[in-house]
């Protein structure tokens, strides 16, 4: 869908998230209240321990919310069960800080896996297509322990992408680079937003990412304190 006719994507109202006992309760999050846009750019900033990766994992499916409610596209993530949820994260995709590749496979075996979280699988020529697009068509056949960060980063994007999910999660996927590996890395966040359209969200520690978003989440203590759209 295009900007312009741009509606929310993301849905959080009153989202809560509490780990520990009921005795001894952690509130890592909330209660938090936003919209995210199709088709944006968003960044989530904040200190450590301020609730990002939290945010992010309970919009990627990849944890529970313990209260209020979660929205994503069409799916109800408030109160899903696991079989939904997988099937949830086979819609979308995720790339972490420190890749979460399979170690003994090579690179085609790796995005031709899917999602790391969904159980999706790719097909073949998918694959070939997406490694082409980001400069890796003569790893394709490497073992994935033998590339460096930046290829890396580049083969989880790739794997993320198979399937043509809904929206991209990043959580700090330039935290482990170099700053060309980091530049590379964002430039393709970057056209992936701004060319394909592809709606992204994205905790980090770096400010710079901030430039390229469009919206702007800043968090405190577990709470939004800042929710800025350019
Ligand atoms: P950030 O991503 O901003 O560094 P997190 O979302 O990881 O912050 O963590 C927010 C708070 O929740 C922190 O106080 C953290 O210690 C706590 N927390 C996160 N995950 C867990 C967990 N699995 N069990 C207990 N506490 C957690």
């Amino acid at each position: 869908m295009s900007k312009s006719m741009s509606k929310s994507l993301i849905a959080g109202a009153n989202l809560t998230k509490t780990y520990g006992s009921k005795k001894n309760p952690i509130k890592a999050l909330g209660p938090v209240s936003f919209e995210i846009q199709d088709g944006s750019f968003t960044v989530i900033l904040g200190r450590s321990g301020s609730g990002k990766s939290t945010l992010l994992n309970l919009m990627a499916g990849l944890d529970k919310l313990t209260d209020g409610n979660l929205r994503v596209g069409e799916d109800d993530l408030t109160k899903i069960n696991s079989i939904k949820l997988a099937k949830y994260r086979s819609k979308i995709g995720i790339i972490f800080q420190f890749y979460n590749l399979l170690p003994n496979l090579d690179t085609l075996e790796n995005v031709m896996m899917g999602s790391w979280a969904g159980g999706k699988t790719g097909n073949k020529q998918e694959a070939v297509d997406l490694l082409t697009r980001f400069g890796l068509e003569h790893r394709i056949h490497s073992n994935v322990k033998t590339l460096s960060g930046g290829e890396k980063q580049r083969v989880a994007i790739c794997r993320a992408l198979v399937g043509g999910p809904e929206i991209l999660f990043c959580d700090e996927p330039t935290g482990a680079l170099d700053s060309v590996n980091e530049d590379q890395v964002k430039d393709i966040l970057n056209d992936l937003n701004k060319k394909d359209g592809l709606t992204i969200v994205m905790v980090t520690h770096n400010p710079e990412f901030a430039e390229l978003a469009d919206t702007v989440i800043k968090m405190k203590d577990g709470a939004i304190q800042e929710f800025l759209v350019k």
